[in-house]
């Protein structure tokens, strides 16, 4: 194996990237398939999923992870496609929350079958949810996703009963389509104390592609949002992209995660695992390392250890949506939406 230019460094139990940036999130998607069609983020008549065979197993899943917390990771957020879509997900996360290192287990999701789940998620360890949701009106929210807004509404009540907290909006901003809800959304989220994240278009897949005609730069929003509410610096405890402002006299922080205007790649401190098994390293390039014939091959602990600092070590510096958007052409639901983080706040 060639580890050269990467500072990775396994005797401290940590992983370094050549840019020496410490990983220790993992991004975990538990499956590709997704039962809404957002039309920025997965085509509508796409079917060409990852067959069951290559799904990694919960038991793999689970020494994966426990191989990433040995080398330092503390952090997993389970994401998908939509990750309540795969079967028991609250077994696995009863798995993931009970290895030694990972101390922050959280999930983003669409919140459609998240009524039925909440409780049992909650019980079985994961602490905070994000909740992707572009728009409060009903039929908006059908042309967007192909779906019912009602679950979702009745899945985030569900989450805050169970006692998920902190609950996260993501809400794609987009030109043309929800320019006109902000204010609202702001509101509901006051309502709900929830905390708000506004997210750019990002150029991945085709669709991601297709949908830049309705990038808006949330600088726009900021002072969109600045002419209705006392807006001022704000910090979210947990490290990711979102920068934050709070509403004075609130408790309500709203985050803008800008990939585009302003990309946060030199604090990057995450890997993404897909359902087959597939480590991508950067969201915005095609880096990546197979781990599947290495796990059905049966690898050691250590090998698997190793396989993943080579991994590491090809980490790319810097995403190039700017200069060359199009070029990742997998779609998010393959790897999970955003983007990397600095150390003051957090992103799903
Ligand atoms: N199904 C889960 C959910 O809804 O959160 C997890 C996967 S979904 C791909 C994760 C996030 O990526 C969502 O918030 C979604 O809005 C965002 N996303 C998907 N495609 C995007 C794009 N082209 N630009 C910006 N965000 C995108």
């Amino acid at each position: 194996m060639d580890f050269s230019g990467t500072q990775t460094n396994t005797s401290q139990n940590e992983l370094v990237d050549p840019f020496n940036r410490r990983i220790e999130y993992v991004r975990l998607s538990v499956t590709d398939k997704c039962n809404l069609r957002c039309f920025y983020c997965l085509p509508e008549h796409f079917k060409d999923f990852e067959q069951p065979a290559h799904w990694l197993t919960f038991d793999e899943i689970e020494r994966v992870i426990g191989a990433f917390a040995d080398l330092g990771v503390a952090k997993v957020r389970i994401t998908g496609g939509e990750p309540l879509v795969r079967k028991d997900l609250p077994v696995l996360a009863n798995k993931l929350a009970q290895i030694s290192g990972i101390n922050d287990l959280s999930l983003s999701t669409n919140a459609v079958l998240l009524a039925k789940q909440a409780q049992a998620l909650s019980d079985a360890g994961i602490s905070r949810i994000n909740v992707s949701l572009d728009t409060l009106k009903a039929e908006r929210f059908t042309s967007i996703t192909g779906g019912k807004l009602q679950p979702v509404l009745d899945g985030l009540m569900a989450a805050k009963a169970s006692g998920l907290a902190p609950i996260k909006i993501n809400m794609v901003a987009m030109k043309g389509i929800n320019d006109d809800e902000f204010e609202n959304m702001v509101n509901f989220c006051l309502e709900h104390d929830f905390t708000l994240r506004f997210i750019e278009t990002m150029p991945v897949g085709e669709t991601g592609t297709a949908a830049s005609g309705h990038y808006l730069n949330l600088q726009q929003v900021k002072q969109q949002l600045g002419q209705f509410f006392d807006l001022i610096p704000g910090v979210m405890p947990g490290g990711g992209p979102a920068r934050y402002v709070q509403v004075k006299d609130t408790n309500l922080r709203i985050g803008f995660i800008t990939p585009i205007s302003q990309h946060f790649c030199e604090t990057c401190n995450r890997v993404r695992l897909s359902v087959d098994g597939t480590l991508y390293l950067c969201l915005g390039q095609n880096h990546k390392y197979e781990l599947r014939p290495l796990l059905r091959q049966g690898i050691s602990d250590d090998g698997l250890k190793q396989a993943i600092i080579e991994a590491i070590a090809i980490k790319p510096k810097k995403h190039d949506f700017s200069d060359r958007p199009g070029h990742v052409v997998r779609f998010l639901s393959m790897t999970g939406g955003c983007l990397a983080g600095n150390h003051n706040v957090d992103l799903a």
